[in-house]
């Protein structure tokens, strides 16, 4: 379906003050961006406008309350130059996914396909043309009815706004497995990519950090026993050749990175597993000697090795890099899908087209 999205261009594009070969990081941000909004029960007023402030009233509710979600992409170009987005169906349907956790309301899956087409289309010279490079794309929802008291809004708005972001080179990271907080318990919100799950990791982050670690690895909320995540990422062991994964049973962001990357290693015969694993089976592979290789999953790094894990007393140094075969396979096999040099086996890469005229 084509929708009416009006579009007001920039009379002043920044694109000439970006130095795109040192790209500050979440810091620039590209000359339009997309807005909706949704009142009595519809969604209205979609608009792509010049990239800009705008005011809110100090009763939103989602200030108060904390109705906010967001998704995060990558838009980047093939060898040849073509833009193109990298699985744009899988996000909205989990935007969706969260909106119905945070009883917000569905944002039509087809419109947010076509509203980032146009906007990334408009503000294609924003592609960086470096390998690695992306434009990282933000859709966002948050209730604003100006209200003071606590039940869901009848007013939200959606956004998408983008800005370019340089080579991800993650170094690898080192983790503590979190004894104390918990990101995410059975029947919470954890599924959801909902703003207050992230504010609430912020302070055992620090406190990882200032024992000189980079993440935290979460366990679960009841018995502190079976890994879930690291930091924002989807966590992925190998032990003795097999792959192992946390089975997302509700307390897991279902991150497309993962379900790319299992898909990829089935392809390549890999044995996945799919289940609970317990942080004391990551130690007694760690001491037999068969803990291979752990590594975070997701949009930002696409795969961050992990080097150390702390539990408790117990420091485990993980092999060498020269020795993490999987998760550099799995790496250059979705960073080459995504720059073209490798076939699209599964239809992951959608193409950025002019828009229609109407
Ligand atoms: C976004 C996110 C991920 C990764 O999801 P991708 O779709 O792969 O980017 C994993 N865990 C958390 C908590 C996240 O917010």
């Amino acid at each position: 379906m084509q929708y009416d999205i009006k579009v007001t261009t920039t009379e002043h594009s920044r694109l000439d003050s970006v130095d795109f070969t040192n790209i500050p990081f979440g810091r620039v941000f590209s000359d339009h961006m997309f807005t909706a909004d949704y009142q009595n029960g519809e969604w209205k007023n979609f608009q792509i406008i010049p990239f800009g402030h705008f005011s809110i009233h100090p009763a939103c509710m989602g200030l108060h309350y904390g109705q906010c979600i967001f998704e995060g992409m990558k838009a980047s170009r093939a060898s040849d130059g073509t833009p193109f987005l990298f699985r744009p169906e899988e996000h909205a349907k989990r935007f969706n996914r969260s909106a119905a956790r945070m009883c917000m309301p569905d944002f039509p899956e087809d419109l947010y396909v076509e509203a980032i087409q146009k906007l990334v289309y408009l503000d294609r010279e924003w592609i960086p043309k470096e390998e690695g490079s992306a434009l990282y794309l933000r859709p966002l929802m948050f209730a604003n009815a100006e209200f003071f008291g606590v039940r869901p809004s009848d007013s939200y708005k959606m956004i998408i706004f983008t800005g370019p972001v340089g080579p991800y080179y993650a170094k690898p990271v080192s983790l503590i497995a979190e004894q104390h907080y918990v990101r995410a318990a059975m029947g919470g919100a954890g599924e959801a990519k909902a703003a207050g799950n992230y504010g609430a990791a912020l302070l055992p982050a620090m406190k990882a950090q200032e024992q000189g670690y980079d993440q935290v690895l979460w366990l679960d909320a009841k018995e502190f026993k079976y890994t879930q995540e690291v930091g924002t990422m989807n966590i992925f062991f190998v032990v003795d050749g097999k792959v192992l994964t946390p089975a997302t049973l509700g307390t897991i962001l279902k991150g497309i990175t993962r379900d790319s990357i299992m898909t990829i290693l089935k392809e390549k015969g890999y044995e996945i597993e799919e289940r609970r694993v317990s942080i004391d089976e990551i130690v007694e592979a760690y001491h037999a000697g068969k803990l291979q290789e752990a590594f975070g999953a997701g949009t930002a790094a696409v795969v961050a090795h992990v080097s150390r894990i702390k539990y408790g007393d117990l420091i485990m140094d993980l092999p060498p890099m020269e020795e993490r075969h999987v998760g550099e396979m799995v790496k250059k096999e979705i960073n080459g899908i995504r720059s073209g040099r490798l076939h699209d086996r599964h239809g992951w890469i959608v193409p950025i087209q002019q828009p229609q005229l109407v």
